[in-house]
């Protein structure tokens, strides 16, 4: 955004000369009919105790515009048919990184053998002559952090049950993560090489939770693997495959490249690197892109086994090199016309997100609950529970439940024992969702989140309460919190 002296001039009312004068004595030649940036015009707005304010809408509508020109929809018959994304997530130790390394050996072909293969955080595997790209940290956190900045990149999750443990708290978690993400779950049950294995009870477990095996007459697919011994792999990939196919997952490669940023850092040498999943169109060197705030042109890419590559379509995960600032995981990165717009698009976001708290209360908190159901903004009250004892999960559970009405539908989301997690609140924050907990507290790092996040916790000690405020709250008599 930019303004003209002149006009810089007029709303605060005082003479051209003086702001021109300002100017030269922070070392800008600007004359009466020049365009300064927002920056500068607030520095010499608050030297004449002006305040120069941002009309946020208007940012963020050009922003939205803007995103909405770059990222629009495709044409049905200009898809074609892109590898699958998937995601391996359970509970630790439950062998997540075990099945990844053994995937990704059991794929890599005699001719690449030998070569390293990069850690970029994702990874191509070959099946068959089809690809398949996996996303190279496992667990959810990563999965739910992205999910919470908008960016749904995950098309299949594999949930690892070790079948000597069983379903542990973390299965549950993830599970509801993939769940609440709409995601279909494979389940590969591990370490089936271990004697004392059980997949029949994991089967059991799983049940319970929602997934129903198929030779149950359910509709999840479960594999056997050993991650250890290499054993289940061709056919758990097989599976994968088969999903896939089923959701008919495409992209249309013949246009402006659209991605998400899955991990980035700055390189001593090299500068700001970034891993960016190409989810639409194709991106090639020398390419103009923005993703957030940063910027630039396409120096190089290299791609998951460390070679470098000249242009890449839909789902390829990608090293780039050129951008002017380390972007944020999670973030979108689109493909524009040149490097101007490039600079002028990422200098757009830039301002918005200084005035990012404004937008705080877009998540849904008891306080305001009634208003966005009045509204028709709010229907279905997401809620994650979290509880000391698991016998009172399931009647919380069931008392909330409950108080659905016409207008909302009260949904957990998730159920757990124990204390309020970093965990939670992202998925909280993915979801929309409340916290609520009972004689549970939040981690510290849970608290931390919870406020940049902006997801609404609530502690009780007593079902009573929790379910008068939310009763409350849904029928917009709820006192608010001081
Ligand atoms: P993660 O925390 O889920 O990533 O689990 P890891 O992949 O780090 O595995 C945890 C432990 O389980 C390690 O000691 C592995 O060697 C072991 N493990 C993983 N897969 C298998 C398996 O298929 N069989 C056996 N016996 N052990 C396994």
């Amino acid at each position: 955004e930019t303004i003209q002296v002149k006009e810089l001039a007029e709303k605060m009312n005082i003479s051209p000369n003086e702001v021109i004068t300002k100017l030269i004595s922070l070392g800008i030649m600007a004359g009466l009919n020049q365009d300064i940036d927002f920056d500068t015009a607030s520095i010499i707005a608050a030297e004449f105790d002006y305040e120069l304010v941002m009309p946020l809408s208007s940012s963020e509508e050009i922003e939205e515009k803007l995103i909405a020109e770059l990222d629009y929809e495709d044409s049905p018959e200009d898809l074609v048919l892109r590898p699958p994304v998937v995601t391996v997530m359970g509970h630790v130790d439950h062998g997540k990184t075990s099945l990844l390394d053994a995937i990704r050996e059991t794929s890599v072909t005699k001719k690449e053998a030998g070569g390293i293969t990069q850690h970029i955080g994702a990874s191509t595997v070959n099946v068959k002559n089809k690809e398949i790209v996996f996303l190279d940290t496992p667990g959810h956190e990563a999965f739910t952090s992205m999910r919470a900045r908008g960016a749904q990149i995950t098309d299949i999750a594999i949930l690892v049950v070790a079948g000597d443990d069983g379903v542990m708290p973390q299965t549950v978690e993830a599970l509801n993560h993939a769940k609440a993400a709409d995601v279909p779950i494979i389940v590969a049950v591990n370490k089936m090489d271990k004697p004392e294995v059980n997949p029949d009870r994991v089967k059991q477990e799983l049940t319970e939770h929602g997934l129903m095996p198929e030779e149950w007459g359910g509709d999840t697919i479960f594999v056997h693997v050993s991650a250890l011994k290499k054993q289940g792999i061709d056919e758990l990939l097989e599976m994968i495959a088969l999903v896939s196919e089923m959701q008919e997952l495409k992209a249309n490669p013949n246009r402006n490249a659209v991605g998400t940023i899955i991990e980035a850092k700055l390189d001593k040498s090299r500068g700001p690197v970034a891993t960016v999943l190409v989810q639409k169109g194709t991106l090639s060197i020398g390419d103009a892109v923005v993703s957030g705030s940063s910027y630039g042109r396409i120096r190089a890419m290299l791609d998951d086994k460390g070679k470098r590559v000249k242009k890449v379509g839909p789902s390829t995960p990608v090293e780039i090199l050129g951008l002017s600032e380390v972007p944020n995981a999670g973030e979108r990165l689109y493909m524009v016309d040149d490097d101007k717009k490039a600079r002028d698009i990422a200098e757009k976001v830039r301002i918005k997100n200084r005035d990012e708290h404004l937008k705080a209360t877009q998540k849904v908190s008891l306080d305001d609950l009634f208003e966005r159901i009045q509204q028709g903004e709010v229907k279905d009250l997401n809620l994650i529970i979290k509880a000391d004892v698991k016998g009172t999960t399931e009647a919380i559970k069931q008392s909330l439940v409950k108080l659905s009405t016409e207008e909302v539908k009260v949904n957990p989301i998730h159920i757990g024992v124990g204390a309020i997690t970093e965990s939670d609140i992202m998925l909280a924050s993915a979801s929309n969702a409340i916290v609520i907990g009972f004689n549970v507290r939040p981690t510290t790092s849970a608290i931390e989140v919870a406020k940049r996040e902006q997801v609404d916790v609530r502690n009780y000690r007593v079902i009573y309460n929790a379910i008068e405020d939310i009763k409350a709250a849904i029928e917009g008599m709820l006192d608010p919190e001081y």
